[in-house]
């Protein structure tokens, strides 16, 4: 499979080129050159898979011969350690959720994936590559936890200091290994700014950086597996399926979509997000006006641009009537967010977390439009990434799960550094 540059059509490299590189060298999002649905035999079918059996067809193409067939079985099953449950909380109301793996969150099946999928070309120990991100919280742990031991591959991850939660600082600092973090003076921006200069930077060419989050196709394309784990729960309700994702950078969303591309019957796909609203705005007004993000309980989603919304044009041909038959997308306040997370608890005793609950808003306004249908919000992280909303919302005290009470008691080992400088001295000791 071949993988051009969204910037640059004629620019073309292969899977490995494209999960080494993240982004092309003209900074363009890599973009599968074909996608070829499966057969309608594979839909009719699908109760009778296996997790790792669904993934194998979902991905296969995307990889083409360039990791043996045994050896890509091997990353899926040791990607898909865990379950992904559909959880009825109404009446044809489902929750996907996505947190229970190692870190809680949905990125643990991206960074597991493009990890195994790292450590599969250095294979040889020819080509030392190092992972760089910049994260507000999740994105960080998954990250630490998915990358651990790889080899041939070094992780650093940015934070801002002071503005992530006990939680999520332990899960990123407390791993050791192959695994660094830098305690940044400053906000999220600063940390992701710092990521960009490094990337651009010549004098820094050899250490072949990467970037570990959704631009890269290695962490985004395996999202799709659970969007087919979704369809494979509800398909005997007979009824269209509507999915709400609660998004961010929007790369959760656009791998469902490209799950419809390939067949899979989605009949509807709502992006329901926090304040940051450039999405809804754009389909509303038709001019995509992307602004600086504001801060919110949803804070995993709290993005003014997202990266991989050139993905879904792209996939629908920069054609909007025909994008919005398939999609819509709707925001709500942080306000809003916490009474639903009330409500849902009072009517159903379900806990949703704050992104949880955004996805069931904006499911809930759509399937108002869609009434014989049957709707499935994705719970994108465990609410006890987030007790400090959950708990005073809903007067309870949530129990540790035993991923998180592994990382409670161990020491937080980080570097602080103030500006790019620093950084760069870091990375090239
Ligand atoms: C990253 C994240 C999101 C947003 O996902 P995108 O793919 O960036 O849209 C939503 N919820 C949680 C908990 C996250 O960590």
């Amino acid at each position: 499979m071949k993988y051009y540059s969204l910037n640059n059509n004629s620019h073309k490299v292969n899977f490995q080129k494209a999960v080494v590189e993240g982004l092309a060298p003209d900074r363009g999002l890599y973009f599968p050159e074909t996608i070829t649905p499966l057969p309608d035999s594979f839909f009719a079918n699908i109760e009778k898979l296996t997790h790792e059996e669904i993934a194998y067809e979902a991905i296969k193409q995307f990889v083409g011969d360039e990791i043996p067939e045994t050896e890509l079985k091997r990353i899926i099953t040791e990607t898909l350690c865990f379950d992904f449950p559909c959880v009825q909380v109404e009446d044809n109301v489902f929750s996907l959720e996505l947190f229970h793996g190692p870190t809680m969150a949905f990125k643990d099946v991206g960074a597991r994936f493009m990890s195994r999928c790292l450590g599969y070309f250095n294979r040889n120990d020819d080509k030392h590559v190092t992972v760089l991100v910049a994260t507000s919280g999740d994105t960080g742990g998954a990250v630490a936890s998915g990358f651990l031991s790889i080899k041939g591959v070094e992780v650093i991850i940015l934070y801002p200091s002071g503005k992530v939660s006990d939680i999520q600082e332990r899960q990123l600092t407390t791993l050791g290994r192959n695994i660094k973090a830098l305690q940044v003076d400053g906000v999220f921006d600063d940390c992701q700014d710092m990521v960009k200069k490094a990337f651009l930077d010549e004098s820094l060419k050899h250490k072949n950086l990467t970037s570990a989050n959704s631009i890269n196709i290695a962490r985004w394309l395996p999202q799709m597996f659970y969007i087919f784990f979704a369809y494979q729960q509800l398909k005997k309700h007979n009824k269209p399926i509507i999915l709400s994702c609660p998004s961010g950078n929007f790369g959760n969303i656009c791998a469902g979509i490209m799950a419809k591309k390939m067949g899979l019957p989605i009949a509807h796909f709502v992006a329901s997000t926090n304040t940051n609203d450039t999405v809804p705005r754009f389909l509303e007004e038709g001019i995509y006006d992307p602004k600086p993000s504001v801060a919110t309980i949803s804070n995993a989603m709290d993005v003014g641009n997202p990266s991989n919304f050139i993905r879904i044009q792209e996939l629908y041909h920069n054609n909007l009537s025909e994008f919005e038959k398939d999609f819509s997308s709707y925001s709500f306040t942080d306000a809003e967010t916490e009474i639903t997370i009330k409500d849902i608890y009072n009517k159903t005793k379900y806990i949703a977390e704050p992104h949880g609950a955004v996805g069931y808003l904006g499911l809930k306004k759509e399937m108002a439009k869609q009434p014989n249908s049957v709707g499935v919000f994705l719970e994108t992280a465990h609410p006890i990434k987030f007790l400090d909303t959950v708990e005073p919302l809903l007067n309870l005290k949530l129990p540790i799960p035993t991923q998180i009470e592994s990382v409670l008691g161990k020491e937080k080992v980080s570097t602080r550094i103030k500006n790019y400088e620093e950084f760069k001295s870091f990375l090239m000791q």
